[in-house]
Order: structure tokens, then C-alpha cells, then sequence
């Protein structure tokens, strides 16, 4: 039987790999965004609409058994916290921290009754790290390391496994906006902004969305059964420098 997995914000980025890569997989994907995609099965939907992701989860496991979860919508905001109005801080704590709340709220009763699952939540190196101008962002990965952690304690007598990925910088649509932000508001060249920013990787480049699905896919997969709680860079060794 086709295991299924639901995924939020699987349009663009690292979402669109991912549900590329479960696909690819013979997973049934159910990518609940508020941008369309062709990839899997498409639920119009904004994460920051509590009742909306409870109700379409709920919908889902009406019809099968839930074998995964993938929080990963997430936006970001370039500032400091003087800079961040508080309606900026409510938006990505919302989309960031909320939304996988209420993705992941809604997938344990599934999982429970199955005694068996997988969740996944989209972290960063901001999960362990503090990054300059980016004050919402920066707690709300924060907030989601936390919430793999205190989730994989409370499930693990479900057999419920909970993880956080954690990428360093990607090179997605939310890379290139962080990025043409950055250069509108300092004058500097994009592309030679791009180059210096490859520079400080370790590994001496951006990462690819491919290379964070394939991470996603092995944490969600029955060879990582043992592994709850844990936060997983991803980041060229941005983090352990
Ligand atoms: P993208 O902006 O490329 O993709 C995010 C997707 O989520 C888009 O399809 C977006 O739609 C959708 N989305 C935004 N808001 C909502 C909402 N309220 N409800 C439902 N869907 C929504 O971002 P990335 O792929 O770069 O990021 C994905 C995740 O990875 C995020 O959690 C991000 O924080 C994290 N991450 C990214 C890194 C990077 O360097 N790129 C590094 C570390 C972590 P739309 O396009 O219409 O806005």
C-alpha cells in the first residue's frame, strides 16, 4: 500500500523538491499551499487558518491512514527587531510557528491509532544560530526546534517519531527575495552579494532544494525509526564553525 504523506508550502523550493521526491517514491502527497502546483494533490490552503488545515487533515484521514507530516511553509522577514512591526512578527510567527502547529496537531489522532509515525518540521540554522537582520525568523526556527523536541517526547509512547531539518542557506524563491532585499537596501550587486554569501559556506556554495527533500525523505522513511527529537543540519557547515 501507498504510504501518504501530507506537506505544506510544497509548491516552490524545498517544498516543490519534496513532494518531488515522495513522489518519486510512491508516496500519495497531499500539498496543502496557497499557491497551486501540478505535483500531488493540491488543497488550496493558508496555514495560518487554523480551522482550514484542521479541517482538510481530518478530511484526508477520512480516507486513509496518515503516514506522514512535513511542516514546511515558512516565510521570512528582513530586520531587526526595531524594524519588525509587531503585525510582521504576528505573520511569521503564524506562518512559521502556528502553522506547523496546526498541521501537526491535526495528524496525531492518525498517527496514534496506527501507533506509527513520521513528522518532519522545517527548522534552519536559525534553529541553532543567530543571524543578523532577521529577528521573526530567527525565534520562529527556534520555536520549531522546541517543538520537535517537546512533540517527540509526548509521542514517543505512540511510536511517533518527530525530527527537525535544518537547512543553511537554500537556493530557492525565498533565497532570491532575501537576497534582492538585501541588495535594494544596501546598493550591492546581486550576483556578487550571491558569491560572497556562497563564500561563507564551508563547503563553498548554496545548497539545492533536492539536497534538503533527500534529508526529509530519509527521516521520514522506516530506516530512521530510531531517530526522535533531533535536529538535523543541513547547511555546507555553516553551523559548526
Ligand atoms: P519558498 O518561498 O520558495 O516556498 C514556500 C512555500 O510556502 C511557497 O509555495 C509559499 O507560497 C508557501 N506559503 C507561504 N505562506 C503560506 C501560507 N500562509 N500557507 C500555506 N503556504 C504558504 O520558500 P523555501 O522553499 O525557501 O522555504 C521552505 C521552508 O524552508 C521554510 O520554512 C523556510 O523557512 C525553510 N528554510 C529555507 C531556507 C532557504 O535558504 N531557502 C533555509 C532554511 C530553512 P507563495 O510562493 O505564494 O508565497
Amino acid at each position: 500500500m501507498k504510504k501518504t504523506c501530507i506537506l505544506t508550502g510544497g509548491s516552490s523550493g524545498i517544498g516543490l523538491a519534496i513532494a518531488k521526491a515522495f513522489l518519486d517514491n510512491d508516496y500519495i502527497v497531499h500539498n496543502l499551499d496557497i499557491s497551486e502546483s501540478e505535483f500531488g494533490h493540491f488543497h488550496q490552503c493558508d496555514v495560518t487558518n487554523h480551522q482550514q488545515v484542521q479541517q482538510i487533515i481530518q478530511d484526508i484521514a477520512a480516507n486513509g491512514p496518515i503516514d506522514v507530516l512535513v511542516a514546511n511553509a515558512g516565510i521570512h522577514v528582513s530586520a531587526n527587531i526595531e524594524n519588525t512591526s509587531y503585525e510582521q512578527l504576528e505573520r511569521v510567527l503564524s506562518i512559521n510557528v502556528k502553522g506547523a502547529y496546526s498541521a501537526l496537531q491535526a495528524v496525531l489522532p492518525s498517527m496514534k491509532a496506527r501507533n506509527k509515525g513520521s513528522i518532519v518540521l522545517m527548522g534552519s540554522d536559525q534553529s541553532f544560530v543567530g543571524k543578523t537582520n532577521s529577528f521573526a525568523y530567527n525565534i520562529s526556527k527556534a520555536a520549531i526546534a522546541s517543538m520537535a523536541k517537546t512533540t517527540a517526547l509526548d509521542y514517543a509512547e505512540f511510536n511517533i517519531c518527530a525530527n527537525a531539518v535544518c537547512p543553511g542557506t537554500i537556493d530557492t524563491p525565498l533565497y532570491r527575495k532575501a537576497l534582492n532585499n538585501y541588495c535594494e537596501r544596501t546598493g550591492a550587486d546581486p550576483q556578487a552579494t550571491h558569491k560572497e554569501w556562497s563564500a561563507e559556506q564551508p563547503l563553498n556554495r548554496i545548497g539545492e532544494p533536492e539536497e534538503v527533500a533527500d534529508l526529509v525523505l530519509f527521516l521520514a522513511s522506516d530506516k530512521a525509526r530510531f531517530i526522535t527529537g533531533s535536529l538535523h543540519a543541513i547547511d555546507g557547515g555553516y553551523t559548526t564553525q
